[in-house]
């Protein structure tokens, strides 16, 4: 299998560093090719604006950043550190994103690399989203670390549940190009733990990563739960443990206990 870990973290010797390096070791145990895009030691600008299309652009007078984005894709004229990524992308079976949680998302520089990456062309177009999508039949992985405890994101912890923070980045990128997603690794505090503790969390990360090919993804809901509006039709009850549909006389409470039924939570 071919992997591409996208790692976003300033500093080598952080923990973010170290399970980047687990991975790296795990999955090459495994037979596996890894590939790693580490961002910062790239020096990888994030800001998609008019010097991705220097090769020529479609409407030199207004920028349309999508249209661009499709246009320099089928010309082939996209920036190289662009295409370069891409290239990596379509050839990996299996991309973990490698970050901390800042802000309740990804570093900025990961954020900009989705940008103009995940550009329209390759990574999705007219009609091709979700099951659709460019990248059916590869599969992703969060692996994150926070500054915080496990109990705040809990369904009732202050910062929220962490599959609804984590949703934009699991439904809105990578589902919605077509990936089939696998939960996310969560270390939790590094920072706060003993050494043993830091240790026990790399090798539950390396235990997670012998389990990737055996793993039971994330649940999104197939297009045919959905009608011509994309809600979910009446009667079907929403099981993302993010949505809820009161088409089905479903309450918010209730779409908690069909995910936590449906994952085993
Ligand atoms: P580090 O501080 O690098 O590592 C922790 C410890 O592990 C260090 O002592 C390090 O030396 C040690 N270590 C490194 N390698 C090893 C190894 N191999 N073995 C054992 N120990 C090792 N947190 C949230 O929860 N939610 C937020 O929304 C959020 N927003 C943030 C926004 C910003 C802009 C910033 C800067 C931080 C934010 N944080 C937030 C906190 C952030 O998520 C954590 O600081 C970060 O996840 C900790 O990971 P790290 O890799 O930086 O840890």
């Amino acid at each position: 299998m071919n992997c591409l870990i996208v790692y976003a973290h300033p500093e080598p010797a952080s923990f973010n560093g170290a399970l980047k390096d687990v991975a790296v070791r795990e999955l090459e145990r495994m037979g596996h090719s890894v590939v790693v895009s580490d961002l910062y030691r790239m020096g990888w600008n994030p800001a998609l604006g008019p010097g991705d299309f220097e090769g020529g652009r479609a409407n030199a007078d207004y920028l349309d950043l999508s249209r661009e984005q499709e246009h320099a894709f089928a010309a082939g004229t996209q920036h190289p550190a662009v295409a370069a990524e891409q290239a990596r992308l379509a050839a990996a079976d299996f991309v973990l994103l490698q970050f901390p949680l800042w802000w309740f998302s990804m570093p900025a520089i990961l954020k900009g690399w989705v940008d103009r990456v995940l550009s329209r062309g390759f990574a999705y177009s007219a009609g091709r989203k979700y099951e659709t999508g460019h990248f059916k039949g590869k599969r992703a992985m969060l692996s994150i670390t926070t500054g915080t405890a496990s109990t705040l994101y809990e369904p009732n912890g202050i910062d929220g549940d962490l599959h609804h923070v984590l949703w934009p980045i699991h439904n809105g990128i990578l589902a919605y190009t077509g990936f089939t997603v696998l939960p996310p690794f969560a270390a939790w505090m590094p920072a706060r733990l003993s050494p043993q503790e830091r240790q026990a969390c790399l090798d539950a990360h390396a235990e997670r990563l012998r389990g990737i090919e055996r793993i039971e993804p994330l649940f999104f809901h197939p297009w045919s739960d959905y009608d011509e509006s994309q809600r979910l039709k009446p009667g079907v009850v929403a099981r993302s443990g993010v949505q809820w549909n009161p088409r089905a006389g479903q309450s918010f409470e209730a779409s908690a206990s069909a995910f936590a039924a449906s994952s085993g939570a």
